[in-house]
């Protein structure tokens, strides 16, 4: 499909796009960049691709360019390589929001490129380039969110990339970047915020307890604290480049938060047991839609 990309930042997604798209076929080479030396000596000891010294020397003569780093680096990382890129170049990028981004790239790509901004619906708490795995996106979405570019050779390159995604076992969907971003903020946002903050303040309780957090927290404590353990770089950069939709999202969610405050306190059990009941029903449609399995406490054998 591509003779040639490059991916800049070597991380777990970046890793992950490298060897599924080698592992399918969707590109003959893959040149890789990171901005940390001992990453690339990591990502070429992995046998990830060919490792440039440079963002620059990555993306030269390059058909598809991924921007696989924080979404707080990428503007600088576009202004970089803007100036190398090949003409017809598509230039992507993986980041968890997109309007800001969106905005904040597109003045930076020269005419003669094609910046179509995307984000896999994939992932794992862990980093690095030794996180990643070929078959990360095998039967997850990836959302691309198109600008307004009228020219026909842009919405080629649209279906080139969605093609690219789709061979690297994806599902895509089109959207705007301001319903991506509402959409996430809901399924992905708060809930990591929520659980940052769970996590956090048991630790502060930890010594108040005596140690008992960890001991007992296989009552439910330690699903929040896998969610809490993925990048702090790349989640600073998530709630700062989404404030609005996360802002917005979060105020319903402290209103409901506070109408369950009450109901516990004036004993409403019928008003909690209709809440708890219509949400453990979102569990079965997620597993309907092939997002999760069915196999209780996610395979693991110990008590919940
Ligand atoms: P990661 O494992 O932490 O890897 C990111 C890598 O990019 C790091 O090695 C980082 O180096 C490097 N980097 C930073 N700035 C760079 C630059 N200017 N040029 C080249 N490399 C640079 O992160 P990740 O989980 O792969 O996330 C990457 C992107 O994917 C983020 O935008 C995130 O929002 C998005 N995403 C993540 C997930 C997920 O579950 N993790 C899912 C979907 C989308 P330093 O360590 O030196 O900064």
């Amino acid at each position: 499909m591509f003779e040639r990309i490059a991916i800049l930042g070597a991380g777990l997604i970046g890793a992950s796009i490298a060897l599924a798209a080698r592992e399918s076929g969707a590109a003959r080479a893959v040149i890789m960049f990171d901005r940390d030396p001992d990453v690339r000596n990591r990502a070429h000891a992995l046998g990830l691709g060919e490792i440039a010294d440079s963002a620059e020397a990555a993306v030269a003569g390059a058909e598809l360019v991924v921007l696989a780093m924080p979404v707080g680096a990428m503007v600088e990382a576009m202004a970089a390589i803007g100036p190398a890129l090949a003409p017809g170049a598509i230039v992507t990028d993986v980041g968890s929001v997109k309007r800001s981004v969106a905005e904040a790239l597109a003045p930076l790509a020269p005419p003669h490129a094609f910046l179509i901004p995307g984000h896999p619906i994939a992932g794992t708490e862990h980093s690095g380039p030794e996180a990643g795995f070929a078959s990360l996106f095998k039967g997850r979405w990836h959302i691309l969110t198109p600008l307004a570019d009228a020219r026909p050779e842009y919405a080629a390159a649209v279906e080139k990339l969605a093609a690219f995604w789709c061979a690297l076992g994806a599902n895509v969907e089109q959207m705007t970047p301001a319903r991506h971003d509402v959409v996430l903020a809901v399924t992905s946002h708060l809930p990591h915020l929520i659980a940052f903050n769970i996590v956090a303040m048991a630790e502060d309780l930890e010594s108040v307890t005596e140690s008992e957090v960890v001991k007992y927290s296989a009552s439910g404590f330690r699903d929040f604290t896998r969610i809490a353990a993925s990048d702090p770089t790349m989640w600073r950069d998530v709630f700062l480049h989404n404030r609005d939709a996360v802002l917005e999202v979060l105020g319903r969610f402290s209103e409901d938060l506070a109408a369950l405050q009450r109901a516990i306190r004036w004993g409403e059990g019928d008003a909690l047991y209709d809440l708890f009941d219509r949400a453990r029903r979102m569990r079965r449609e997620v597993i309907e839609a092939g997002q999760d399995t069915p196999t209780p406490n996610w395979g693991r054998d110990e008590p919940q």
